[in-house]
């Protein structure tokens, strides 16, 4: 059983109220070799909501409390972002996933992001914060 992030099989719960629909992601869920959850919206986020990014490291280091997640308005959402990836990983074991699927270039998901908290378009490796959490806890993670 594997965990995939929702917005990966259609759900609209990206952060602008879209999905990223993957046609391969959707069929596994179908089928039910794969169970769906989004940390973000876990967490208590809205949907549509601030887009945010993790300033002053990765996903690692906001466990590590040496860095934080903010959205574009400056709002701390670390706390939801944590609580959110704490959540996705209850469902995932509760589940018996033993790896997950996520969603590349989120803050949450991504096995890289934006590190940097300036909303550019470059990326740099490194897990966001629920990608983080699993691989901590020894989930096989892969992007789509
Ligand atoms: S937190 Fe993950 S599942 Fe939710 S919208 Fe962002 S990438 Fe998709």
């Amino acid at each position: 059983m594997l965990i995939v992030s929702a917005c990966l099989s259609g759900s609209l719960c990206r952060w602008d109220g879209k999905s990223s629909l993957d046609p391969d992601i959707k069929r596994m869920v179908e089928s039910g070799e794969a169970i769906v959850a989004c940390p973000e919206v876990l967490g208590g986020l809205t949907v549509p909501r601030d887009p945010a990014e993790i300033v002053g490291g990765g996903g690692v280091e906001v466990w590590e409390g040496k860095a934080r997640v903010v959205t574009k308005s400056g709002r701390d959402v670390t706390r939801e972002f944590m609580a959110g990836a704490k959540k996705f990983l209850e469902l995932a074991r509760k589940n018996g996933a033993t790896g997950a699927i996520l969603k590349e270039k989120s803050p949450s998901c991504g096995l890289t992001c934006h590190p940097d908290g300036t909303f550019s378009k470059s990326y740099r490796p490194g897990p966001g914060v629920t990608a983080a959490l699993l691989i901590g806890e020894g989930f096989k993670v892969s992007s789509q």
